[in-house]
């Protein structure tokens, strides 16, 4: 099964998405990722939907890419007497260290480490920003705060803290256990929420040891100024939107999502666009236009993949929000602006022997008017570099891990089959185009280009691009 598309999917999994026939759907319609998140998911429903997963691309031979997300450390009030209380404008309003329920002049903040993190001047932002509190004075277990937005607070509400860099570790005890569980299960991708610092990456990749990748999720104001070395860390970024526009001016969102967007595609690491793409299809078959504009601006912009979250989730047209993206991505990427769009962000080869190969195949495409750029990869580095050129003809990458191929599920423009490497390269090029051929991303008579590295499986060894025919034989069996 082929994709007429580059920008890839990922769909979000949840009561409305939970028996194997709606999760075979949406992969039929188009998802090419499902997201797990654990904020609301069960150790068991995350195996149950793994299970799943896996069956069905078993029966359709191509690798998909499952992505759980852990919920990370998401901060919140403690309870009320009387279940929440409003506050007025102007008002004084205390946090502290005290466990007994609150009231209308305070109420317990059940974590330490904020408490003794905030200093005058500090923003709280309760609910999603419904409510503001600017902090007046602190001291290590109480903050006198005065109430800048006026609402109502209420038990266990969301606590967002845009100026403060807070000393929490990267993992709360819940996202140890949901890691744990998600890397026994074999899982491709861990979403990293709420981090603020590259060693909230670095400490993670410790625990995983490479046995999943790892996705940044940039929502916080602290993870975008150390964009650069959260980047270094990392494997993909998500541009987070939905707490991204909690803890920034809203208005800021839509240049953040293009910086992160352009940091990403110069490293050529994946990024993700994600929340509120198509929100009004939770409700109704139809997107509106303004959604429809900005799943197309992602596109346009190169992200590797747009993101589905409560659509397909928990809305009522699971199904229909994915064709709608895969509609849409198909329609932009016919537009011929497309590509001079792309190109105008196009980042140059970094001096390596890997990029070097990458943009030569890149241009002998557009010399020759190749078929399709075939990548021999066993880590999927050939294909991410590959991918980083955004080059105009389909990316075919052949890589004799399974893992390798679930992880470029994430991948722009790359089309990932699961071969064993054949005993010479020869071998291995006759292989290739008969899988082109066979796959439909080449005819006969037409010719592709295989970049790989010699002897194969060496990592990291991208050293040799050659020019092959797709002949009459190729259409036989490999
Ligand atoms: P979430 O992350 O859905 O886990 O909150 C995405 C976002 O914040 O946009
Ligand atoms: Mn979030």
């Amino acid at each position: 099964m082929r994709r007429q598309r580059r920008t890839k999917i990922v769909a979000t999994l949840g009561p409305a998405s939970s028996d194997q026939t709606t999760i075979e759907r949406l992969f039929v319609a188009g998802t090419d990722v499902f997201r797990i998140n654990m904020s609301h998911t069960t150790h068991e429903a995350m195996r149950a939907y793994v299970a799943a997963i896996r069956a069905i691309e078993q029966r359709h031979g191509r690798p998909i890419g499952i992505l759980v997300d852990l919920q990370g450390p998401k901060l919140r009030l403690d309870t009320f007497k009387q279940g929440g209380t409003d506050l007025a404008m102007g008002s004084s309003f205390v946090l502290d260290s005290d466990p007994s329920p609150g009231d209308a002049t305070r109420v317990h903040l059940p974590h330490p480490e904020i408490l003794s993190a905030l200093e005058p001047g500090h923003r709280l932002l309760i609910d999603d920003g419904k409510v503001l509190l600017v902090v007046t004075e602190a001291t290590r277990q109480r903050a006198v705060t005065r109430v800048e937005v006026a609402g109502r607070v209420s038990d266990r509400k969301g606590v967002s803290l845009p100026d403060t860099i807070v000393a929490l570790a990267a993992l709360t005890p819940k996202d140890r256990s949901d890691l744990e569980a998600a890397l026994d299960t074999g899982v491709d991708w861990i979403g990293l929420s709420f981090i603020q610092r590259p060693e909230d990456v670095s400490e993670v990749k410790k625990m995983t040891r490479g046995r999943a990748a790892l996705l940044a999720k940039i929502e916080k104001p602290q993870a975008v100024k150390s964009l650069v070395e959260i980047l270094e860390q990392s494997d993909a970024l998500m541009v987070a939107r939905g707490d991204l526009g909690v803890e920034m001016p809203l208005e800021r969102v839509p240049g953040l999502q293009k910086q992160i967007i352009r940091g990403a595609r110069r490293t050529g690491k994946p990024v993700v666009v994600a929340t509120q793409m198509l929100e009004s299809m939770i409700t109704a078959p139809v997107p509106t236009r303004a959604e429809v504009s900005d799943v197309a601006t992602a596109i346009y912009e190169g992200a590797d993949a747009i993101m589905l979250s409560a659509e397909s989730a928990s809305g009522q047209y699971p199904v229909e929000a994915v064709e709608t993206m895969n509609r849409i991505a198909e329609e932009v990427e016919r537009d011929r602006g497309y590509l001079t769009e792309i190109e105008a962000q196009h980042a140059r080869p970094e001096a390596t022997g890997a990029d070097a190969i990458a943009a030569a195949a890149r241009q002998i495409t557009e010399t020759l008017d190749l078929a399709a750029i075939l990548c021999l990869t066993s880590s999927g580095s050939t294909a991410l570099r590959v991918a980083r050129e955004r080059p105009k003809p389909p990316i075919v990458a052949l890589s004799p891990k399974l893992a390798t191929g679930r992880r470029l599920a994430l991948v722009w423009g790359v089309h990932c089959v699961v071969t064993e490497d054949a005993p010479n390269i020869d071998h291995m090029v006759a292989r290739a185009c008969r899988i082109a051929f066979r796959e439909g991303f080449a005819k006969t008579g037409q010719r592709v280009i295989i970049v790989a590295g010699v002897p194969l499986g060496t990592p990291g060894a991208t050293n040799m691009v050659r020019i092959a025919f797709v002949g009459a034989d190729d259409a036989g069996a490999d």
